[in-house]
C-alpha cells in the first residue's frame, strides 16, 4: 500500500493537462462575458443534422458534461428552432434533409445566425462524393461561422463558438 501511494506521489496527476485547463478556463470566461453582452446572458442553439455520421453530434454532447459545462456559460441547446438564436448545422446537405434544414432555419426568429459544424457542411468530409448531396451549406444558407474538423473536438467546438461570438 505504501508503495502504491509513493508511486502516485511521484507520478502526480496524469489525467488532466494543466495547460489545456487554463486555456479552457480563459475561453469559458470570455464566452460568458460575450453571451452576457450580446445575448443578455442566454444564447439558444438549435442543432440540425442534415446528413452526418453522428460523430459531430457526439462531440457536441460532450459540451454538456460537467467539464465543459456550456449551460453554466449561458449557452443552451433547444429542441425547437422557434426558441433558438443560432442554428448549428452538421452533416452534408443531403437531398432528403435539405428542405427540413431550410424549414428549421425559416422558423428561427430574427436576428439569427448559422454556424456550420465539421467538414461535412462545406463538403470536405468523407462523404463529399456521394450522389445524395445537393451542395455545400453556404449555397443554401447565409453561414456566419464555420467550425472545421472531422469531427472537431469539444475544445475546438467551444473555441469556434467563441470566435463566432467575437465576430458578431
Ligand atoms: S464532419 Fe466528419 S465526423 Fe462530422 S459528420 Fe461529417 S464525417 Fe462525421
Amino acid at each position: 500500500m505504501i508503495k502504491f501511494w509513493q508511486k502516485r506521489a511521484e507520478l502526480g496527476i496524469l489525467t488532466e493537462d494543466v495547460a489545456v485547463e487554463e486555456e479552457l478556463k480563459a475561453i469559458q470566461k470570455e464566452i460568458k462575458e460575450q453571451v452576457k453582452k450580446k445575448f443578455a446572458g442566454s444564447l439558444a442553439i438549435r442543432m440540425v443534422d442534415s446528413g452526418s455520421c453522428n460523430a459531430c453530434e457526439a462531440e457536441c454532447n460532450a459540451l454538456s458534461n460537467p467539464y465543459y459545462d456550456l449551460e453554466r456559460l449561458g449557452i443552451y441547446f433547444v429542441a425547437s428552432p422557434r426558441h433558438a438564436d443560432v442554428m448549428l448545422l452538421s452533416g452534408v446537405m443531403t437531398f432528403n434533409m435539405t428542405p427540413h434544414a431550410l424549414e428549421a432555419y425559416e422558423q428561427i426568429p430574427e436576428p439569427k445566425w448559422v454556424i456550420t459544424l465539421g467538414d461535412c457542411p462545406v463538403m470536405q468530409a468523407p462523404f463529399e462524393q456521394t450522389f445524395a448531396i445537393k451542395a455545400p451549406a453556404e449555397n443554401h444558407l447565409k453561414v456566419t461561422h464555420h467550425i472545421a474538423g472531422c469531427p472537431p473536438t469539444p475544445l475546438e467546438i467551444i473555441k469556434g463558438l467563441l470566435e463566432f461570438l467575437r465576430k458578431i
